[in-house]
């Protein structure tokens, strides 16, 4: 018998702070707003900042401005995931310990080599898949490698990972596209091993977002499309570390009229442009419920 006591409603907004948000991030932002309203109390906020060479100050401050202006608040503490650079070392030890990573030494260029000499090579949601060079390698030839000081990147082994949870079969529901399969045919064809560390980031979105979202009992995900089949490589991750898995809501992304997505290089939407021009939340918010946003590219 299942003696786990129901799971309370909390949702979350998760931005990373490389740019200024945008009117995707806001559409994004009153979804989850709409659950949590549902749910009082029930929704926080996170900065997910692992990517030093990206993130600056400045952003993450205007998010803050951006959350006040919407009318957004949490009660609950703020993360920021730089702060816990310590936690997510301690999986990486865990996988490595139950070889479920391996160091890949290989550079941007000796992979796109690679997957030129094997022209089949299956082609990712972020590129090509990483072929499994370094996978191969012997401990001397790893411990050889690393104590020269060469740099790497750790992945995850997802062989290793599959047989780990042989006979499983990974399930998710999300709320718009129903209940989702994480198949290892999907896993092999749309992620591979995926990288969960690197040089100068010591920990790979998701890693962290996997962990985080465990360790804060996130009952709900709602997040872009555009992170669809990343929830795969979760829903795995979170199966090889014991965590349970939330409910999923992946809404559509906001496009302009020709429909191409809106995205950070998309300067004059960004909340704080709109901010400036003199828009008020209220009227974004009608904007963005009526799918009319033509106003804001003039
Ligand atoms: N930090 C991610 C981003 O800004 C989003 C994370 C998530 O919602 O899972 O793209």
């Amino acid at each position: 018998m299942d003696t786990k006591p129901p799971r309370l409603f909390l949702t979350r907004f998760a931005p990373s702070p490389t740019g200024y948000l945008h009117i995707g991030h806001a559409a994004s932002l009153l979804e989850i707003w709409d659950d949590a309203d549902k749910n009082p109390g029930n929704f926080l906020l996170r900065i997910e900042d692992i990517d030093g060479t990206r993130c600056r100050p400045e952003f993450e401050t205007s998010i803050y401005k951006d959350l006040e202006w919407l009318g957004i608040q949490t009660s609950h503490p703020i993360r920021r995931q730089s702060d816990h650079f310590s936690d997510y070392k301690k999986i990486l030890d865990k996988l490595e310990n139950e070889n479920l990573i391996y160091p890949c030494f290989c550079t941007r260029k000796e992979i796109e080599q690679e997957i030129k000499n094997a022209p089949s090579a299956p082609h990712g949601i972020t590129g090509h898949i990483y072929p499994g060079t370094c996978k191969h390698l012997s401990k001397t030839e790893r411990n050889e490698k690393i104590q020269s000081g060469h740099p790497y990147a750790l992945r995850l082994n997802l062989d290793a990972c599959l047989k780990q949870i042989t006979g499983k079969t990974l399930k998710w529901h999300d709320i718009l596209k129903g209940e989702q399969v994480t198949t290892p045919d999907l896993l092999h064809n749309t992620h591979g091993d995926v990288v969960l560390a690197r040089k100068d980031t010591p920990a790979s979105y998701h890693l962290c977002v996997t962990h985080d979202d465990a360790l804060q009992n996130i009952s709900q995900i709602t997040r872009g499309d555009d992170l669809f089949q990343s929830t795969h490589i979760h829903r795995l991750l979170q199966e090889i570390l014991g965590y349970d898995t939330p409910l999923y809501h992946h809404h559509p992304l906001m496009t302009d009229k020709t429909g191409r997505r809106f995205a950070k290089r998309d300067k004059s939407l960004t909340l704080k442009d709109i901010r400036q021009k003199g828009i008020s939340a209220a009227q974004l918010k009608n904007m963005i419920l009526h799918s009319n946003i033509d106003e804001l590219l003039i």
